[in-house]
């Protein structure tokens, strides 16, 4: 009787064999890279489970041909979030097995990657050098090159790579050199340098959150934290004290950050405070390098960085003995992935807290609606910070009537949309003074609700409370979460105005806008396509702290986190753009966003101040954004989400059918949806299947069906039992995206 190892080959989706485990390789563990013969040839796979041959087994099973790693790469209790993730959002294991291993790691076969290092054996003299040089110049400038270098060592590479193979190996023969092979490690950052910052006196709010913290790490019965504080309550510090704690008791910690572009600050201040122990804070995100992924993989695999830091795809990393969790601005939308496999960060981080017994703080100033019912069900315990650290006051916040503020005039006269006369004169005040200021410009310009400029009336639908979607093809409006639909109004039905079709401008038609107004100011902008350039965010934000820009312009990847004590004034250019996004989200982020933004003034001595422009000053998520109420905003939220049976009070999943041609992505989408309604679980709803709000994309066009149900699971598993059934064809995709965020 032997040994079976149950195999997920890599690259081919799902494909799970079995195989053989051979007597000399009986340490083969779940979660272990394997070498194993496949047909013919020689292929790579990660066990997943290993069991004993109850006799009568396949007598064709083939042997594993090779343990890749000694040691598992994936540790049980990862593989069993895989293996829960895979099942819960309904995609195959092997993809969540991707999330685990990042390429590089995969690919490799255990060779580790090493350098020639030259170093100097014995000091030759200028003689030496000379005598030398006449015979051998090319020894002779190795020689020179590292009499140079304060260590006496150089990277064989940096003499000349392999060119300077030969000589440098007659160099050894005469004793001058010797050459070592040493594994490098590739960190990011090595170029800059930390400072080591010192704890800072906690305040009494930062000291009981900090004590519920600890309470919370030594009961073995822990819950999640909701680490409520309001913007420059000092969070960051309270996770930098928790961090030492735990690193202290000889475990790890990993910090969740929402946006890659983000993650130096939160590094930057990590890598300060932990400093006198360097290379323990490492960073994983999707701008590393292959070679620098690799190494801080394996670094923190090894134990070697017990700090992580980094965005939702970080919560997979290799973190060992975990002992804590921060999920930072727990609340923001980036957290989750917005392609295969479509996780959500935030949620897979409490139930990886939950597998490894760690501790798992979310943090906000403006919790998600998911984590404050979770507190109010008992689910979570709550820490509250309510006052700012250092004893400043929050920002005044203004709304400004954008109805009322002439900007017909400004529209008709061909004057700069979304900038009131008064926000103007606002901003030339603080220039004058020589102070900052940040323009918000939520969303790059995509309108698809209809929202009359003239009086702020916005079509709403009558059974689900959220706006209607414009699609102009058919010039009908469609709810997009109960299929209701209407015929497009000509004339807004509040006001009778003919201008009740929306434009929208994207963040880089204002910049241009805007550099005309302010001719006298530097202005720079921020958004996803300026993210896409490595170091951009960084380098711009860099002049902004140095105050080389004055005015800073960008979308919602601005509102979070940064702290410019010079900033006195935040414009909120049109807090409808998002207000009015056919989104049961809608609300909750524009609330989110407001504060966010609102946050970022007055971080100095001077008094920040606020001016949120809209149409609708009305709205539920400006009026309590105005007074600083997280918990009245939440309070009446959660009622109308109640009321209308939406997340949380329920879990919504949207399947979007693509394919090339019109027709068939249509006919696709009606067999899947008359086959979904056969056997429909009882207690799941679903929507027939309608255009997607943004009908064609990347040349596709796209049908949507909306489920809502008690559980997620419920629906995950119904549809992927259809889908299996149905042979859809190559032209056609079916994508399902459980707990979705996204409704385009
Ligand atoms: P949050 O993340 O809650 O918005 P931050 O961590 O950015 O807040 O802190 C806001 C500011 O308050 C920072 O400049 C920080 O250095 C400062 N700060 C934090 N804790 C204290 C403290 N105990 N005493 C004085 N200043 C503090
Ligand atoms: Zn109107
Ligand atoms: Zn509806």
């Amino acid at each position: 009787m032997g040994r079976i190892a149950r195999v997920l080959v890599d690259g081919v989706s799902d494909l799970v064999l079995d195989y053989v485990v051979p007597e000399d390789m009986q340490e083969v563990r779940p979660g272990a890279r394997v070498q194993i013969p496949l047909r013919n040839m020689q292929s790579t796979a990660t066990v997943l489970t290993v069991f004993d041959d109850e006799g009568g087994g396949d007598y064709q099973m083939k042997p594993i041909h090779r343990l890749i790693d000694p040691e598992p790469l994936i540790s049980e209790p990862m593989m069993e979030l895989a293996r829960w993730a895979a099942d819960y959002y309904a995609v195959p294991l092997e993809q969540m097995i991707r999330c685990l291993l990042p390429e590089t790691v995969r690919q490799d076969q255990g060779t580790p990657k090493t350098r020639k290092m030259l170093y100097l054996e014995k000091k030759p003299n200028q003689e030496d050098i000379e005598v030398l040089f006449a015979r051998a110049p090319r020894q002779a400038s190795i020689l020179q090159s590292l009499l140079t270098t304060p260590s006496g060592s150089l990277p064989l590479q940096d003499l000349g790579g392999s060119l300077a193979l030969e000589p440098a190996r007659s160099l050894v023969r005469k004793g001058w050199v010797r050459i070592e092979e040493e594994t490098v490690h590739r960190q990011p950052m090595v170029d800059e340098e930390f400072v080591e910052s010192k704890p800072m006196r906690l305040n009494e709010c930062q000291q009981k959150a900090l004590e519920g913290i600890l309470v919370n790490i030594e009961s073995p019965e822990r819950k999640p934290i909701l680490l409520q504080g309001v913007t420059g309550s000092g969070k960051t510090e309270v996770y930098l004290q928790a961090t030492e704690r735990v690193v202290k008791q000889g475990k790890s910690v990993l910090i969740l950050v929402p946006e890659i572009s983000l993650t130096p600050q939160t590094l930057q201040r990590f890598k300060s405070r932990f400093a006198s122990l360097p290379g323990s804070v490492a960073v994983l995100h999707s701008m590393l390098s292959d070679g620098e992924r690799f190494d801080e993989w394996h670094a923190i695999r090894q134990g070697k960085a017990r700090i992580v830091v980094g965005p939702r795809s970080a919560v997979f990393a290799p973190v060992r003995n975990l002992g804590l969790i921060i999920v930072d601005e727990e609340h923001d939308g980036s957290y989750k992935q917005e392609n295969s496999p479509r996780y959500h960060g935030r949620d897979l981080a409490v139930l990886r807290a939950k597998f490894e017994h760690a501790s798992v703080i979310l943090g906000s100033a403006t919790p998600s609606m998911e984590s404050v019912r979770n507190v109010l069900v008992g689910k979570y315990e709550r820490l509250r910070l309510d006052e700012r650290a250092d004893g400043k006051r929050l920002p005044l916040i203004r709304v400004l009537d954008m109805r009322l503020e002439g900007s017909r005039r400004a529209r008709q006269g061909g004057g700069v949309p979304f900038l009131s006369e008064r926000l103007r004169m606002a901003v030339n005040e603080r220039l004058e003074r020589d102070e900052q200021v940040i323009f918000l410009l939520n969303r790059r310009g995509f309108a698809c609700s209809l929202q009359c400029p003239d009086c702020g009336a916005v079509v709403t639908c009558p059974h689900c409370a959220r706006p209607l979607t414009y699609h102009k093809t058919e010039e009908r409006l469609i709810c997009h979460l109960c299929a209701y639909q209407a015929v497009t109004p000509r004339v807004c039905p509040e006001c009778h105005s003919h201008n009740i079709l929306f434009q929208g401008y994207g963040t880089e038609k204002v910049e241009e806008l805007m550099k005309k107004v302010f001719t006298q100011a530097c202005l720079a902008r921020i958004d996803a396509d300026i993210a896409r350039r490595k170091n951009a965010v960084r380098d711009i934000l860099r002049q902004f702290r140095a105050h080389k820009i004055d005015i800073l312009l960008g979308t919602q990847m601005i509102a979070k986190g940064l702290d410019f004590p010079n900033v006195t004034l935040v414009g909120v250019l049109n807090a409808d753009i998002s207000l009015h996004i056919p989104d049961l989200r809608a609300s909750e982020r524009t609330f989110q966003l407001m504060t966010q933004v609102a946050g970022r003034a007055g971080r100095g001595d001077i008094d920040g101040e606020v001016i949120i422009q809209t149409f609708t000053p009305q709205a539920p998520a400006i009026q309590y954004a105005r007074h600083h109420d997280s918990d009245g905003f939440a309070e009446q939220e959660l009622e109308l989400r109640q009321a209308f049976d939406l997340p949380p009070y329920s879990h919504m999943a949207l399947l979007t059918i693509r394919a090339v041609h019109d027709e068939l992505a249509s006919f696709a989408a009606q067999s899947i949806y008359r086959r979904l309604l056969t056997e429909l679980p009882e207690n799941v709803t679903m929507t027939e299947p309608l255009p997607a709000p943004i009908p064609k994309a990347y040349g596709q066009y796209r049908y949507q069906i909306t489920f809502k149900a008690p559980q997620a699971r419920t629906i995950s598993r119904h549809v992927r039992k259809i889908l299996s059934q149905l042979s859809l064809g190559r032209e056609v995709t079916a994508v399902l995206d459980i707990d979705v965020y996204s409704f385009m």
